[in-house]
């Protein structure tokens, strides 16, 4: 996947059928059921695919126990199964993970267990395994760290986990690889117009500074938190369709949860969940919800959120996690479906995705979860199929293999998220055994990664290869400044870049991944 290749295509086309604005999960995933059906496909992101939420969620594909809970039987349904197709058509990068619920008093287990038993019944023959009532022996055997006062045992119960930046590129591999056309750093400015019905957009490489017109039959906005910006280009009077609703995590050393079980706590005094999920050799702990007046490319977590998440999580592990115990904090923006009269209470606002058409034709995605990416695709592509006449198609993406598909993943291997590509990877350090070298060796990155980021994933700067093709910004933030020099210098000849840039990338990214440090 090169970047000239998409430029060319673009400057190539006269007409796409179907161009995506923005490339999150929601952008990508119709973008992958539009080029799977045959259409002309080109979709644009302003900075990298999935630098926005995309790349900041709890990485969980689940049905959503906690809409269970709260009823939404229609929502986990439609969440379970596409967690059992994402199993099946990108086995490179979901697992079958165990979470544990501890029980603290007497009815937990019974209750938890029996609801419990009816997610496992609505997932069917896509059942992740059963859920079942663990001893308090086992409970501390799987989860040695957990409180043990007053610990009568567990709920057991299975869930997918995955990576989602490395699920983004791969989607954005798919695409291109399928006929389509996807690019970063390409933002659209501009709506074009003729009879009141939009006939293409005006859009900004970021990187030559060029200004592009670019013509399709039909235009999806997929901004996620940024809808009602391209909506206000529709129709500059339009009322604001998305909320935002900031979430955290804390990112914390292995030693808090030295296993492969994931800790699920049921009600927090929020009234939500909290994971603490192992994830790449470290532990996610979050998640919060507080509703933010503005979208930003970059949130910030506030002093409360990171309050909240140590006290919760430390009310259930001995080792008390400390401010000083957190290696990389990130906050994300849910895109959540903005209700007429909230009451600012973001927890009730509907996790389930929207689709709306404007009397232009463009058509607005906003809701959703990572999970059900590949539904609210197929569902988008229905509607703008109807605008391509006589080119109906129908959605074939149940099926289709996400880039890098392999089965039989061996998860304990550090590369294990390269799937098929890791023979491409081993071809290139056989080429240059140099390559072989850790480039961090607490992070177990080698310096390959960084010439296959180039070469193949579309990675643009220090960012792209330290936050989304390896995940090193979201897993010890300091340490990934400690590399980043070392990644210029690597990235610098494959782009073809001078030495002025190479500090410029430093600078840039340092400040960048400061943010990313509990101070
Ligand atoms: C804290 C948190 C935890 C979550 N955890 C989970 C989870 O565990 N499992 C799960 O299934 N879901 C989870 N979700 C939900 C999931 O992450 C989101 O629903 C999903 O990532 C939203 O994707 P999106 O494509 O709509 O938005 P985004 O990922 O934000 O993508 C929109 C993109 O549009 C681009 N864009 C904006 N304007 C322009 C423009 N003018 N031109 C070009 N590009 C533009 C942006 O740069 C951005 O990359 C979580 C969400 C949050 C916030």
């Amino acid at each position: 996947m090169q970047r000239d290749e998409s430029l060319k295509n673009i400057k190539e086309n006269p007409v796409w059928d179907v161009l995506i604005i923005g490339g999150g999960a929601s952008g990508l995933g119709a973008g992958i059921d539009a080029v799977a059906r045959g259409y002309k496909t080109l979709l644009l992101e302003q900075y990298d695919f999935t630098k926005g939420t995309s790349s900041r969620s709890t990485k969980l594909v689940h049905g959503g126990v906690r809409y269970l809970a709260q009823g939404n039987i229609s929502l986990v349904l439609e969440a379970l199964k596409e967690r059992g197709l994402l199993l099946k058509n990108a086995p490179h990068l979901v697992s079958n993970t165990s979470f544990l619920i501890p029980a603290y008093n007497w009815w937990s287990i019974p209750f938890y267990t029996i609801g419990l038993s009816v997610y496992d019944l609505l997932a069917g023959r896509k059942s992740f395994g059963r859920s079942l009532p663990r001893s308090r022996e086992t409970t501390l055997k799987n989860i040695p760290t957990l409180v043990k006062k007053n610990l009568r045992g567990s709920t057991l119960y299975h869930d997918g986990q995955f990576d989602d930046s490395r699920l983004g590129v791969n989607m954005a591999q798919t695409i291109n690889e399928n006929g389509g056309t996807a690019i970063n750093y390409f933002k659209v400015v501009g709506l074009e117009k003729a009879n009141g019905k939009i006939t293409g957009v005006r859009a900004i490489d970021q990187e030559a500074q060029t200004t592009h017109i670019i013509k399709a039959k039909v235009v999806i906005n997929a901004t996620g938190v940024f809808v009602n910006n391209i909506l206000q280009k529709d129709d500059p009077g339009a009322a604001d369709v998305v909320k935002p609703s900031q979430g955290v995590h804390l990112v914390l050393d292995k030693k808090f949860l030295p296993t492969d079980y994931a800790l699920m706590i049921p009600k927090t005094s929020d009234g939500r969940v909290l994971f603490a999920v192992p994830w790449h050799d470290k532990v996610i702990v979050g998640t919060t919800d507080v509703p933010k007046a503005a979208a930003d490319i970059e949130p910030m977590a506030t002093g409360q959120e990171v309050d909240f998440i140590l006290e919760t999580a430390g009310r259930y592990l001995e080792e008390k996690p400390q401010r000083s115990d957190v290696k990389s904090i990130f906050a994300g923006l849910r895109p959540l479906a903005a209700p007429k009269n909230d009451g600012g209470k973001t927890k009730e606002i509907s996790r389930s995705h929207k689709i709306i058409k404007s009397r232009s034709g463009l058509i607005t995605v906003i809701g959703g979860k990572w999970t059900t990416y590949r539904q609210m695709g197929e569902d988008i592509i229905d509607i703008a199929a109807k605008s391509l006449n006589g080119q109906k198609k129908e959605s074939n993406t149940e099926g289709l293999r996400i880039h890098g598909f392999k089965k039989n993943v061996d998860f304990s291997d550090p590369l294990y998220f390269y799937g098929s590509d890791i023979q491409y990877i081993n071809e290139l350090i056989k080429s240059k055994p140099g390559l072989n070298e850790w480039l961090s060796e607490s992070l177990k990155i080698k310096k390959v990664q960084v010439v296959f980021a180039c070469r193949n994933e579309m990675a643009r700067n220090i960012e792209d290869v330290l936050a989304r093709r390896t995940r090193a910004l979201f897993l010890d933030a300091a340490e990934s400044i400690k590399i980043a020099p070392a990644v210029a210098e690597i990235m610098a000849p494959e782009l073809n870049k001078d030495g002025a840039w190479k500090k410029a990338q430093v600078e840039i990214y340092t400040k960048l991944a400061n943010r990313y440090l509990l101070k």
